[in-house]
């Protein structure tokens, strides 16, 4: 490849990609090369993304309205990406929701919600690219988990366990997959600068601290001192998704800024 655009005409959908870590990485594999489909639930906010990334970006680029907790939905917006554009070489799983909740304030709601947007939802699409990569016998799935997926935080075991559980079935599926040309691994941020750490700011805010303690009680778990930013996160799935990481398969990489040892 002489352009260095390593992911050329390769097929990614993104869940998740209309903003936060998910649309960095979706700007990350178009910089690559690839041709995207982003997931969300959200329309006018996918379809403003999606411009962006044709007007502005020039990468060709559609969106498809799912909740990937909807097994009907994913289903459905899997078998039109099929129909209009092929199969998807890359998956990245990285629609996601948190809660921060004391364990005995975690309802039976909170918890099936954390589950199934987590887990469920990188069950249920990485079910629909498999098959059609286990037939090419090539294919990349990324899943976005966290460093909830490696280490406990207090008022987030919910989330954990689901984060947990996404860095297991990686592990899990990288052996199944490892002979057959798929990788399959998980990326681990550690608080990155989205709406979803600004909304872990505002709890300790309505808490009673000020937006400075919050922020500094937030980034002091963190060696680095800081949020990690939502390209940090995308460099490494772009990374993740290159030819150049082939013999890379059920890890679980932190970009935590030293937050947590590789598990
Ligand atoms: P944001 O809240 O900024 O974005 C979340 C994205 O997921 C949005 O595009 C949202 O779109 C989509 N989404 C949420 N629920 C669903 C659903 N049911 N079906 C389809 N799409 C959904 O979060 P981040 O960018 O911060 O997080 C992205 C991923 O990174 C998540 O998996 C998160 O757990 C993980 N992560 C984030 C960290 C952080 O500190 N920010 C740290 C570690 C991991 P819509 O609302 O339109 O559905």
């Amino acid at each position: 490849m002489t352009d260095g655009r390593l992911l050329r005409g390769r097929l990614a959908v993104v869940t998740g990609g209309s903003r936060g870590i998910g649309a960095a990485i979706a700007e990350a594999l178009g910089r690559a090369g690839a041709r995207l489909v982003l997931l969300g639930r959200d329309r006018a906010e996918l379809a403003a993304r999606t411009a962006m990334m044709n007007d502005v970006r020039g990468v060709e680029t559609k969106f498809i309205v799912c909740d990937v907790t909807d097994e009907a939905s994913v289903v459905n917006a899997f078998r039109q990406i099929r129909e209009a554009s092929g199969d998807p070489h890359i998956l990245v799983n990285n629609a996601g929701q948190s809660a921060g909740v004391p364990f005995t304030d975690t309802t039976r709601e909170t918890w099936d919600r954390m589950i199934a947007v987590n887990l469920t939802g990188t069950f249920l699409c990485t079910q629909q690219v498999l098959p059609a990569m286990l037939k090419a016998g090539a294919g990349r799935i990324v899943n976005v988990a966290s460093t909830a997926g490696l280490k406990g935080y207090s008022h987030t075991a919910a989330y954990c366990a689901a984060k947990h559980g996404v860095v297991g079935m990686t592990r899990a599926l990288a052996m199944e997959t490892a002979k057959k040309g798929i990788t399959v691994n998980a990326v681990c941020p550690g608080y990155t600068d989205t709406d979803m750490a600004a909304s872990a700011i505002r709890n300790l805010v309505d808490a009673g601290r000020t937006e400075e303690e919050a922020t500094k009680a937030i980034t002091r778990v963190m060696p680095i001192g800081r949020l990690i930013r939502p390209e940090e996160v995308a460099s490494a799935v772009a990374w993740l998704c290159s030819p150049d990481a082939a013999a890379v398969t059920g890890q679980a990489v932190p970009v935590a800024g030293g937050e947590v040892m590789a598990g």
